[in-house]
């Protein structure tokens, strides 16, 4: 599914990250932990073709995404890969449903049909109630499985969750953590998830342990 090798990252004289070799492997709900300033986040944006490594390669889903120019890219990241952050990034003037359309948009999906699709998923989080309400109208829970189902839109191949439940309380974070292994195991969807929460890591098929730039233990 995701196959790393050899990345290297700097920032400026910084080297962030010194040589990561690793494998994603479908449906796996995957943690990665380090110290602040490990590089997790690097790591994950680099995955997530936000960000180019200055070594190494990165396959996703069978394409070698360091082969891709800017707009290729860019298609790719929209069409393969789902993106859930520690704070939701809902636009406030859209519902719910409107915000969970976007990415189908963007990829072309035309109204009726993106419609379509983001009223199932928000229906398979149990979200229905609330698909017509704009985001200052959600809990801090719901605007988080708001963005757990934009991410989900295009199926991609890998959901990357950066601090996701960060911003939430026990009783939410629990929920969305409860979530992703729901949406693995009906819908065989893939997580990567940074994540300082040792709970979630616990509970995680894999956890990666990165330190000082490097992968310390699996
Ligand atoms: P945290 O747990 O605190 O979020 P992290 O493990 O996710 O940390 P990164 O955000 O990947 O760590 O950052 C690793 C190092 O790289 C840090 O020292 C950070 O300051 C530095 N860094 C990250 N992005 C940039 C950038 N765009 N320009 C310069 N330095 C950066």
């Amino acid at each position: 599914m995701i196959r790393l090798e050899g990345i290297t990252k700097s920032f400026g004289n910084l080297q962030v990250l010194r040589g990561i070799d690793l494998e994603i492997k479908k449906e796996e709900v995957v943690s990665i932990v380090g110290p602040s300033g490990a590089g997790k986040t690097t790591l994950l944006q680099i995955m997530g073709t936000l960000d180019m490594p200055d070594s190494g390669s990165v396959m996703i889903d069978g394409t070698l995404v360091n082969r891709l120019n800017e707009k290729e890219l860019s298609a790719f990241r929209n069409r393969h890969i789902g993106f859930v952050f520690q704070f939701h990034q809902l636009l406030p003037e859209f519902t719910a449903l409107e915000n969970v359309m976007i990415p189908a948009f963007i990829a072309g999906v035309g109204q009726q049909e993106a419609r379509a699709a983001a009223t199932e998923i928000l229906d398979f989080m149990g979200l229905t109630e609330r698909a017509s309400h704009k985001p200052n109208e959600l809990s801090g829970g719901e605007k988080q499985r708001v963005a757990v189902a934009r991410a989900l839109i295009n199926h991609p191949a890998v959901v990357l969750a950066d601090e996701p439940s960060g911003s939430l309380d026990t009783h939410n974070k629990e929920e969305l953590h409860q979530l992703f292994f729901d949406l693995r195991n009906r819908l065989g969807q893939t997580f990567v998830i940074v994540t300082h929460d040792e709970g979630l890591a616990q509970i995680t098929d894999r956890t990666i342990h990165l330190k000082d730039g490097e992968v310390c233990k699996e």
